[in-house]
């Protein structure tokens, strides 16, 4: 049996327009992108370079940074130079700082109109410095900080008014002539956040930056982000995503990027199919997929290993994978592309497993 690579996804994607982050396409035809945020001081350049890196090595694409102050806005000069990344500087409060986002030479600047005062009176100056700078905007609504003037909406129809707030702020760019931006309108809980997202995809074609925001610790977050983003994207819904933990934002770059892997939006990497265990298993499977998965953390190479526990569906799963092992009786029989090459004790089963990886990935075909 010869795997499928990357099949066809579950929805086609939605036309929406195409807009650039720096190096990056947002929207349109371009591959659905993953962002975090860097929690480092901003005005930090070394350490915020720093975690950039770490953010490009998990496979991010697009990275924010906070301004808070003006040591941040003195600092994105410096940042965006050197940055790996498209760096997006997101603004709260004050304006003066999206223009000195823009003229730092950011790819990107993410603006709330809830959190900027007088915001409105901007739009014309901040589109003229935008389009001069080829800077991309994102227009983030949030639950917790929506206009004043739409409280009362939002009482009775939460998805409605973040949908009416991020519409009145377009329109105010679009009267300057300037279509240039992406739109979140994140809240935290997934299905207010689904509803939202479906409601502005049908009435516009910017491109839409999906968030559960403030969606918690990492399980629960990886948990709320993966359902509601796969709910829309199985709709064809969302150009670029980022998942939101109170965890380190390395973590939210890797379930991004496995969310989009398990849609196929991005070719998958080492992937492992592992068996959850039951009264019929024969070894100690967590620990075997623990130790196969960690063995194989660094592989680039899309590749898919099997463990299971026992011989019910463990040889037809082997088969199917790259590399697999079926185990019982204390052994592991190790098949390759659907041969067993041989059987081994319980003990060399990931030493022999990682060894048949390497050799597989080592012979891969070079994209
Ligand atoms: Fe149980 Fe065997 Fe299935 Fe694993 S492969 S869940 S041990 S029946």
């Amino acid at each position: 049996v010869t795997p499928v690579r990357n099949p066809p996804t579950v929805a086609t994607r939605r036309k929406t327009r195409k807009i650039h982050c720096g190096k990056v396409d947002v929207g349109g035809d371009a591959p659905i992108s993953v962002q975090s945020m860097t929690t480092t001081l901003t005005a930090n350049i070394n350490a915020t370079l720093q975690q950039i890196a770490q953010l490009t090595a998990a496979g991010c694409d697009i990275v924010r940074v906070a301004v808070p102050s003006q040591d941040d806005a003195d600092a994105l000069a410096a940042i965006a130079a050197k940055s790996q990344l498209p760096v997006v500087a997101d603004i709260h409060f004050n304006p003066k700082y999206v223009f000195a986002a823009i003229e730092a030479g950011c790819a990107g600047v993410r603006v709330n109109p809830g959190n900027i005062k007088a915001f409105d009176d901007r739009i014309a100056d901040i589109a003229k410095a935008a389009t001069e700078h080829g800077t991309g905007l994102r227009i983030g609504i949030n639950a917790g900080s929506l206009d004043k003037r739409l409280a009362g909406m939002y009482a009775k129809d939460p998805a409605g008014a973040l949908v009416a707030s991020a519409l009145n702020e377009a329109k105010l760019f679009e009267d300057v002539g300037f279509r240039d931006f992406a739109i979140s309108v994140k809240h935290h809980d997934p299905v207010i956040m689904v509803q939202a997202y479906r409601r502005l995809s049908e009435v516009c074609d910017y491109p839409l930056h999906l968030g559960v925001t403030e969606a918690g610790p990492a399980f629960q977050g990886t948990i709320k982000s993966a359902t509601a983003f796969g709910a829309l994207l199985a709709e064809g819904i969302g150009d670029t995503i980022r998942v939101s933990l109170s965890a380190d934002p390395v973590q939210e770059v890797k379930v991004g990027v496995k969310i989009l892997e398990a849609f196929n939006l991005r070719p998958r990497q080492f992937e492992i199919v592992s068996c959850p265990s039951c009264g019929r298993a024969q070894v100690d499977v967590y620990s075997l997929a623990e130790q196969v998965t960690e063995g194989l953390k660094d592989m680039t190479v899309p590749i898919r290993v099997a463990v299971m526990g026992c011989v019910v569906n463990g040889p037809g799963e082997a088969r199917e994978a790259d590399l697999g092992v079926a185990s019982g009786n204390g052994k592991g029989q190790i098949i390759v592309k659907g041969k067993v090459i041989k059987t081994v004790p319980e003990d060399e089963i990931v030493a022999t497993l990682i060894e048949e990886a390497n050799r597989i990935a080592a012979d891969f075909p070079d994209e």
